[in-house]
């Protein structure tokens, strides 16, 4: 049978239903999977994406582009091939999508964790013939360590900086990650303070129902609760001119990719959080297992070793190379160090990018910095 979804140069396209699934080039129907600036792009003339999701893309892509939410399980035909949405359990909104045609069925992931996280729906797992996964994170040293002990690291890295009257600076991207930092946060250890670029986005997690501890920004602080604050801004505002106003400061930055010392070094940060949003390896077996795909179809991470393994343990594997965690230039500078020697060495070229490091370029924050200055 031939291929539901094949890679054209607008972006992965359903065959039969006539539509593509996060496309990097403008087209006709465009089925989103989440909101994240490499998922979701600027441009088609049709969008479809879950409910939760709507609002984000709205305030992301503009509330004029023409876009139509499913809720999460809700199918719709078009050209004859059902589509539903399955929680994803990557952000607020984030969705796998499944493709039924003629009784065969495809999922294609998009980003994905299978992690707790209070701030979005739990990944489900989907029956299916093919799936389409990330590879994020898809070699065997990367491991997450339980969510709440990071929290508590977290909190006690600010309890520790507090007492001494020094301001806490934590950077995560602003959609997403920022919002499951602050779900982890201990709000009776001092203030929490979120960056311009930030705020927003907390809005729209609380309308859609997210329960997030009290935040205000920067222009809303009195600068002597600075001492005893936790600040929550994007890997953008780091090192430049913005952190100067809170005076004697301690930061550090939360992403998978702290688990790769050189990552961190690179940073130039106090302190490194192991915290991601996508599935570890254990996580991406299992993930791949729960669906029962005979085939597997691979995109964004680390395409040859996954494709390898599983062919190993006796499924159809291959890769699709798409354009997810490419959007911007700045991909050569941040792209995380070489794997330890420990681990199986990808080829060259095959470590992507964590899709929330293109947050990191996005305008929107050095415009909302001047907003909140
Ligand atoms: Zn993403
Ligand atoms: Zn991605």
């Amino acid at each position: 049978m031939a291929d539901m979804v094949v890679v054209r140069k607008e972006g992965l396209y359903c065959v039969p239903g006539d539509f593509y699934i996060d496309p990097w080039r403008p087209v006709e129907r465009a089925v989103i999977t989440h909101a994240h600036g490499d998922h979701a792009r600027w441009g088609h003339r049709h969008y479809l994406a879950s409910s939760p999701s709507v609002n984000i893309l709205k305030s992301r892509l503009g509330a004029d582009i023409n876009i139509e939410g499913l809720d999460y399980g809700e199918r719709i035909v078009r050209n004859g091939v059902t589509i539903s949405l399955h929680p994803a359990g990557h952000v607020l909104g984030s969705a796998q999508i499944r493709m039924e045609h003629q009784g065969e069925i495809w999922v294609a992931s998009g980003d994905y964790k299978v992690g707790p996280d209070s701030t979005c729906a739990p990944f489900e797992p989907v029956r299916c013939h093919t799936f389409i996964t990330e590879s994020t994170f898809g070699l065997p040293i990367y491991r997450w360590d339980p969510q709440q002990d990071v929290f508590d690291d977290i909190n006690a890295w600010w309890r520790a900086n507090a007492a001494q009257g020094r301001a806490s600076i934590l950077y995560g991207y602003s959609f997403g990650k920022a919002q499951r930092l602050l779900s982890g946060l201990d709000p009776s250890i001092g203030p929490i303070v979120c960056h311009g670029a930030v705020e927003p986005l907390n809005r729209v997690y609380r309308e859609g129902g997210v329960a997030l501890p009290p935040t205000q920004l920067v222009s809303e602080t009195d600068k002597a609760d600075f001492k005893h604050a936790i600040v929550l801004a994007p890997p953008s505002a780091s090192g430049s001119t913005w952190t100067r106003r809170f005076g004697d400061y301690s930061d550090a930055f939360a992403s998978g990719w702290m688990l790769l010392r050189g990552a961190r070094r690179r940073r130039g940060v106090d302190r490194g959080f192991v915290l991601s949003d996508h599935a570890d390896w254990p996580g991406l077996l299992e993930a791949i297992r729960a669906t029962e795909a005979q085939q597997v179809i691979v995109t964004h991470g680390s395409i040859p070793v996954l494709v390898r393994w599983l062919c190993q343990i006796g499924l159809d594997a291959k890769g699709f190379d798409t354009e997810y965690g490419e959007e911007d230039d700045e991909s050569a500078e941040a792209a995380p160090a070489p794997a330890p020697a420990s681990a199986t060495t990808p080829a060259p070229g095959d470590e992507e990018e964590d899709e929330d490091r293109r947050e990191e370029v996005k305008p929107a924050a050095p415009g909302e910095e001047a907003k909140d200055a």
